[in-house]
């Protein structure tokens, strides 16, 4: 089992279950910057309390949709 660290709060957890849409079955796992050009400059792993708050952030989710979803084991 791997194990992944938060870069942004710097919890522990072995997985994410947001889903990057109900069609792909796909999680989302962090996010990452793109240079002027386009091209990938970093990748940020996330977890999914994180992901919730990018989301809300980005508009893309309502601050009421937001569920915490605790993972890690604390
Ligand atoms: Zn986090």
């Amino acid at each position: 089992m791997e194990a992944y660290k938060c870069d942004r709060c710097g919890s522990f957890y072995t997985e994410n279950a947001r889903k990057v849409s109900d069609m792909t079955g796909d999680f989302i796992g962090g996010c990452a910057t793109l240079t002027a050009g386009g091209s990938r400059d970093k990748r940020f792993d996330l977890c999914d309390d994180c992901v919730s708050d990018l989301l809300i952030f980005l508009k893309c989710e309502e601050e009421s949709d937001h569920e915490p979803i605790n993972n890690n084991g604390a």
